[in-house]
C-alpha cells in the first residue's frame, strides 16, 4: 500500500524532505500556511523597481553538498552560477582599496602560500591562528576562540562569519563559525565557489520543487496551516487544521517544517531558539557596470556585500535590527551611497535622484547563531514516532542557511524511512 507523507511548511526544509519522500513512492501532500512556497527563500514581482526580486539576496557555496543535490533531484542545479574558480572581489570603503581573494578550485589549500591570493596584509601565521576555531566546542564564543582584530580579521573573518552566523562575530557561536571554517576555507577552493540563483530563488530552488511534486501527483495545498495534532499511544493520529482534518493512518509519516514559535504552539514542551536577528537587503534598477563582479565583498561600509544582477544592484546587511526601524528613504539614499562607491558609478550618481528601489527588512531572518540560542535548538525525532522536525533552527550542526535546510529535510526524510 502506498504510504503517506504530511509535510508541513513549504519552506526549503519541507520542500526538500517532500522530495526525498517522493522519490522513494510516498504519496506527499504538502500543506503550507501562506499562500507562497519558498519560506524565507522565495522571490516575489515588485512594483517599485518593476523587477522580480529575491526576498533577500542569497549566496550559496559549491561545498554545500546537500543544497546541491537537492537542486540535481529537481533538475535545477545549472540555474545555480558561479565562476570556475573560488574568487571573491573586495573593496575597501576606508582606502578605496581594491583586491580578490582566491582560493582556486583545488581541495587543498596551496592559495594560503601565495601572498598575491591572500587578502592583502596578511601572512599565513595569521590564518594558522584560526585554528582554534575547527574544534572549538558549541558552548564557546567566537570572541573568547580566536582574537577578533587585526587585518585577517577585518578583511575575510568578520564579513564571513557576519554573513554566516548574523551576529556580531565575537559573540557568535565558536562551534557553529568552525563548521563554516572547516567547510568553506579548510575544505579548498573546491568547497568555496560561490553560487547564486541568477533567475532567482523561487525560479531556481522552488518552482521545480513544485513542478516534480505536482508531476507526481502531489497536493500541495496553501493557506492550510496546521494549528494541532491528535495523538495516541504515541504516535499521531490526525492533523488539524482548523477548518478540516486529515487522519494519519498506521505507517504514515508527518515532517514538521515550520519556524520554531510555530512548530512549540503543535509539539508541547518543544524547545528552540527564541532570539533572532534580522537582515536587510536593498534593491535598486540599476544596470551593474559591464566590469562589476557578480558578488563583491565591502569592508568598513554599511552595506556588506554588494550583487549584481541583470537591471539591478543589490546588497545584504546582515545583523541588521538597528536598520529595522530606519526611515526608508534616508536608508536608500545611505545604502546607494556606499553602492556607488563600490561599483565606481562616480559622485553625480551617487548624488542624483535615486533609482527606483526596494528595502526588504527580514526582522527574523534567522536565529542568533549563539551558544545561548545553539543550545535551545532540537534534534530531529520527537516524542511521536511518525513526526519528524525539520528547519535551519533544528540542531543541524550550521548556522541558519539554505545548506543547513535541506539537511533538515534530508534528515527528517530518512529517519522518517526507518519508521515505516
Ligand atoms: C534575508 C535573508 C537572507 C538570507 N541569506 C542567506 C544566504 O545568503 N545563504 C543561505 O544559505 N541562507 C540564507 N538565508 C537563510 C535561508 O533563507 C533559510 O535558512 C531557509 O530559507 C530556511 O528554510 P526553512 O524551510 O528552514 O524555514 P522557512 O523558510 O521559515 O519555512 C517554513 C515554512 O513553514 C510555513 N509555516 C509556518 N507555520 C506553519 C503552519 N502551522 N502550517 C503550515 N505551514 C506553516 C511558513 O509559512 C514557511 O513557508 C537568508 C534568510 C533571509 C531571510
Amino acid at each position: 500500500m502506498v504510504k503517506t507523507a504530511h509535510i508541513i511548511g513549504a519552506g526549503i526544509s519541507g520542500l526538500s524532505a517532500a522530495v526525498r519522500l517522493s522519490n522513494v513512492g510516498f504519496a506527499v501532500h504538502v500543506h503550507e500556511a501562506t499562500q507562497q512556497a519558498g519560506g524565507r527563500c522565495r522571490s516575489y514581482y515588485d512594483a517599485a523597481t518593476d523587477l522580480v526580486i529575491d526576498n533577500g539576496n542569497h549566496l550559496m557555496l559549491s561545498g554545500n553538498r546537500h543544497a546541491r543535490a537537492y537542486a540535481r533531484s529537481i533538475g535545477s542545479e545549472a540555474g545555480l552560477a558561479g565562476p570556475e574558480r573560488a574568487r571573491f572581489d573586495f573593496m575597501d570603503m576606508a582606502s578605496g582599496e581594491r583586491w580578490t581573494l582566491d582560493l582556486g578550485n583545488g581541495r587543498v589549500s596551496t592559495w594560503l602560500f601565495d601572498a598575491a591570493r591572500r587578502v592583502p596584509g596578511t601572512g599565513v601565521v595569521d590564518y594558522l591562528k584560526l585554528a582554534p576555531l575547527v574544534w572549538a566546542g558549541t558552548a564557546a564564543r567566537v570572541g573568547d576562540t580566536v582574537a577578533c582584530k587585526g587585518e585577517l580579521y577585518r578583511r575575510l573573518v568578520h564579513p564571513l562569519l557576519l554573513a554566516a552566523l548574523n551576529v556580531d562575530p565575537p559573540d557568535g557561536s565558536a562551534g557553529l563559525a568552525g563548521a563554516i571554517v572547516r567547510e568553506t576555507l579548510l575544505a579548498g577552493g573546491q568547497a568555496c565557489r560561490p553560487l547564486i540563483a541568477r533567475e532567482g530563488l523561487s525560479a531556481v530552488l522552488v518552482d521545480p520543487a513544485l513542478a516534480l511534486l505536482r508531476a507526481r501527483g502531489a497536493d500541495i495545498r496553501f493557506g492550510h496551516e496546521l494549528r494541532k495534532v491528535q495523538a495516541a499511544n504515541g504516535a499521531v493520529t490526525a492533523l488539524d487544521f482548523g477548518e478540516d482534518t486529515a487522519a494519519v493512518a498506521p505507517g504514515d509519516v508527518i515532517v514538521l517544517a515550520v519556524p520554531p514559535r510555530a512548530a512549540a504552539s503543535i509539539v508541547p514542551g518543544l524547545t528552540g531558539p527564541v532570539k533572532f536577528r534580522a537582515i536587510v537587503n536593498a534593491h535598486f534598477r540599476h544596470d551593474p557596470p559591464a566590469d562589476q563582479p557578480a558578488l563583491m565583498g565591502v569592508i568598513g561600509g554599511l552595506v556588506e556585500w554588494l550583487f549584481a544582477f541583470p537591471q539591478r544592484l543589490s546588497v545584504t546587511i546582515s545583523d541588521a535590527d538597528r536598520l529595522v526601524n530606519a526611515p526608508r528613504e534616508e536608508l536608500a539614499r545611505d545604502i546607494w551611497r556606499d553602492v556607488c562607491k563600490a561599483a565606481r558609478l562616480g559622485a553625480d550618481v551617487a548624488e542624483g535622484p535615486l533609482p527606483p528601489w526596494q528595502i526588504v527588512r527580514e526582522r527574523r531572518a534567522t536565529f542568533e547563531a549563539t551558544p545561548e540560542q545553539h543550545r535551545l535548538r532540537p534534534g530531529t525525532r520527537t516524542e511521536w514516532k511518525n513526526l519528524f522536525l525539520a528547519g535551519d533552527w533544528t540542531d543541524t550542526g550550521l548556522p541558519a542557511t539554505i545548506e543547513g535546510s535541506v539537511r533538515s529535510g534530508d534528515r527528517a526524510a530518512d529517519l522518517a524511512l526507518t519508521m515505516t
